[in-house]
């Protein structure tokens, strides 16, 4: 506070503001603030992260000590998320390319240069359908429904969060079919859509979204105008070594949080490094992902941070469901009870948050341009070669979100440490 009041005689507003102490009813401790104070170096884990903390809720900070600041764009270990989970498309890399991008994952680059090849595409596909093969069986043996590895592999992960936005991926699934019971399939593309993660015990919402998502599931696997067309499913305890099986499997990874709101995502990488196409917003890593992957390759949809922000006051999602009839139709099956239909009612919190204008995530704004990208998504899938060549595009140019790249970072701008190059054989993962 001494230092405060020298930098800035008189600001007392500025001094109440940045206090570690909250003052009111009850004191209480800002510990991100005691964090700050505390810290030589602080970073956001993606660049709009880092931005978004200096330009919002560190701002007095970052005026008051702007070197403390810095980003660090998070990253994951091919080691375990390629080499070791996905062992048949490692192998194909490895005769093409050399070992190298197990310690340096940039040499995918060299990739590129085979997207001309036929017959490497199609070994890559080759192991694309393995991996498919080894998901469906795991799909049988957990869920009892059947995935054909010859449909699309529409897949999202992670905790269940309403930012993270599991319940526009379900109303996505619910127009497709839709679709199908009005006969609107014409030049339709089989999808297999497995959604998976795990909510906090006490988040009543998230346990909701998980049982929209099941009775979903349980309409439409069991339907025989349905078929092979469209299959959900909800995957229980989804945990690293599920990831290990899920993410060499992916042919869409959708990373589809509320723009501002997801400070990185790793899962999203992990796709990528595995040859998925992203179908996502401009949240987190994702930004990183697509700049190093080409908007050509990459699903985009959604408001940006700024259209949110610009959207919130005069956000009013009644009116955008009522002019969007295949979204009116969607909330229409959700609140007749179609989906719960011996208890009338039963999600209609969801469907309260989807209409309310102080719907925090903008579900609605986002869904047509949701759907639209979804339908490009299907589409670009009828083409196994363009498809073939995007996947292979997408591994090659994922090498920037090693971890080991984060841990350079750190080390340049902030450890300053003597690397100590690792024995060889720890390099190679073997079980
Ligand atoms: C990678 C991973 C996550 C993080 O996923 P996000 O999509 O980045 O939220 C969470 N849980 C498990 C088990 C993971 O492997």
């Amino acid at each position: 506070m001494a230092h405060l009041a020298q930098k800035f005689p008189g600001d007392v507003e500025r001094q109440r503001r940045m206090s570690i102490i909250e003052e009111g009813d009850v004191q209480q401790v800002r510990m991100a603030y005691l964090a700050i104070v505390g810290a030589f170096s602080i970073n956001g884990v993606a660049q709009l992260h880092s931005d978004l903390l200096v330009e919002g809720l560190f701002k007095d900070f970052y005026e008051l000590w702007p070197d403390k600041f810095n980003n660090k764009t998070n990253g994951v270990t091919q080691r375990r998320w390629m080499a070791w989970c996905n062992k048949s498309l490692s192998a194909l890399i490895t005769r093409e390319i050399g070992d190298q991008w197990i310690t340096q994952l940039s040499e995918l680059k060299q990739l590129e240069l085979l997207v001309d090849d036929a017959s490497f595409r199609q070994e890559w596909s080759a192991c694309k359908r393995q991996n498919k093969e080894r998901l469906a069986e795991s799909v049988k043996e957990v869920c009892g429904v059947t995935f054909n590895p010859d449909s699309l592999f529409d897949i999202q992960v992670k905790r269940i969060h309403e930012y993270k936005r599991q319940q526009l991926n379900i109303l996505h699934v619910i127009h497709l079919y839709n679709r199908i019971k009005r006969g609107d399939t014409a030049n339709w593309t089989n999808r297999c859509v497995l959604i998976g993660g795990k909510a906090a015990p006490g988040y009543y919402m998230a346990k909701q979204i998980i049982k929209l998502i099941s009775n979903v599931a349980d309409v439409i696997n069991n339907d025989p105008d349905v078929g092979d067309k469209l299959k959900v499913v909800f995957f229980p305890n989804y945990r690293v070594s599920a990831m290990e099986i899920i993410a060499p499997a992916a042919d869409l990874s959708e990373q589809i949080s509320t723009a501002g709101k997801e400070a990185s995502g790793t899962g999203n990488m992990k796709f990528m490094m595995n040859g998925a196409m992203t179908i996502g917003t401009l949240d987190g890593a994702n930004i990183e992902i697509r700049e190093e992957v080409g908007d050509e390759n990459f699903f985009l949809f959604g408001l940006t941070t700024e259209e949110v922000e610009a959207t919130r006051p005069t956000y009013c999602p009644n009116d955008i469901i009522a002019a969007d009839e295949d979204f009116k139709n969607v909330m229409d099956l959700i609140e007749c009870g179609h989906f719960s239909q011996f208890e009338p009612g039963l999600f209609g919190c969801i469907t309260g948050s989807i209409r309310s204008n102080d719907d925090p995530w903008f579900v609605a704004a986002d869904f047509r341009s949701y759907i639209d990208a979804q339908q490009e998504a299907s589409e670009a899938y009828q083409d196994k070669e363009r498809w073939q060549r995007m996947s292979i595009l997408n591994t090659a140019r994922s090498g920037k979100f090693s971890t080991d790249r984060t841990m350079e970072d750190y080390n340049r701008d902030i450890w300053h440490l003597t690397p100590t190059p690792p024995k060889d054989e720890l390099c190679i993962p073997s079980r």
